[in-house]
């Protein structure tokens, strides 16, 4: 069994065992994340590549468990995703995501702004769920068409999902399909959502000056992104010579480390206040 005092005190040395508890605890904690407000929201911001201007941000999810310390979304995503506490979350990362995006387009040169929000599959099945999201964005008056939602390419999406993507889209919404290239998903993803912008996953970018295999990929979805219109913008630029190398193929848009790490809102506002991103 597991002893569970004051902190998290584990009589486990199984590390199968220990893993999965500690996973099935995290789930349960997670529940009461929003309401103990541990969850918070940083935004990335993105730039245009060759000049580093401020052309919006992408709101990310923290948590910060007070024993735990942070715990990367990367762990707790899938599990909220798996618990059905994603709806709740999603929901909430957009509130903060719109309520910020409306102050800071108040400020000078803050007008032509926008916001790009993850939001999971989940969020959008329910057709009357995914109209919520649109009450969110007029709660604070933004322009639905300076929100984008951001879609992963799971390999399953139900078709209410896509019906639910195409109201939000007729209301102005933008869509982004996010770590393009990852998965044999992406191209009938592309064909049945009513994408925008295609986002160059990271691992490619980090490989492109090194690696031929993931240069041609960019060259790829570039030119994908050419052919149907679409908006590129690559991930994970961290160096000057990927900045080159992906100017140099014809990419206008970027994140990364180069330009700026995730921001809490005050970093982010600063930025505003700069238009640009370093
Ligand atoms: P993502 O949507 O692909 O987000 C980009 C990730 O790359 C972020 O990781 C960001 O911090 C990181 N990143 C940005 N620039 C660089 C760089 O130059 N180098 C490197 N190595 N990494 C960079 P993060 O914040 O850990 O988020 C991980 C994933 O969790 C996100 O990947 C996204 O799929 C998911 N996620 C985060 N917030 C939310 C949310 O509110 N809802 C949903 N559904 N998913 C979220
Ligand atoms: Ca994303
Ligand atoms: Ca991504
Ligand atoms: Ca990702």
């Amino acid at each position: 069994a597991k002893a569970r005092g004051s902190g998290l005190i584990e009589v486990f040395d199984d590390d199968a065992s220990h893993r999965s508890l500690d996973l099935l605890d995290l789930r349960f904690e997670l529940a009461f994340a929003l309401e103990r407000r541990q969850l918070k929201v940083q935004y990335q911001p993105i730039c245009d590549l060759a000049t580093g201007e401020l052309l919006g941000f992408e709101a990310l999810a923290r948590w910060h468990h007070p024993l735990r310390g942070n715990v990367p979304p990367g762990v707790f995503i899938p599990l909220a995703e798996e618990s059905g506490a994603i709806l709740e979350i999603g929901a909430w990362v957009l509130d903060q995501a719109c309520a910020q995006l409306a102050r800071w387009q108040q400020l000078p040169g803050g007008a032509g702004l926008r916001m790009n929000v993850n939001i999971s599959p989940a969020q959008l099945d329910d057709r009357r769920r995914a109209q919520q999201l649109l009450g969110t964005i007029a709660t604070y008056g933004v322009d639905p068409s300076d929100v984008c939602l951001e879609v992963t390419e799971y390999n399953y999406v139900r078709a209410a999902a896509t019906e639910s993507a195409n109201e939000l889209r007729a209301a102005g919404v933008r869509f982004a399909l996010d770590d393009f290239g990852t998965s044999y998903a992406s191209m009938s993803r592309l064909k049945l959502f009513p994408i925008g912008t295609i986002k160059i996953d990271r691992g490619f970018v980090a490989g492109m000056v090194t690696d031929a295999v993931d240069r041609s990929v960019v060259v790829g979805v570039l030119a994908i992104g050419e052919s149907l219109r679409l908006s590129v913008v690559a991930e994970g630029v961290e160096t000057v010579q990927q900045q080159q190398a992906l100017l140099g193929l014809g990419c206008r848009q970027a994140q990364g480390y180069l330009f700026a790490p995730p921001l809490d809102p005050d970093g982010a506002e600063q930025a505003v206040l700069r238009g640009r991103c370093g």
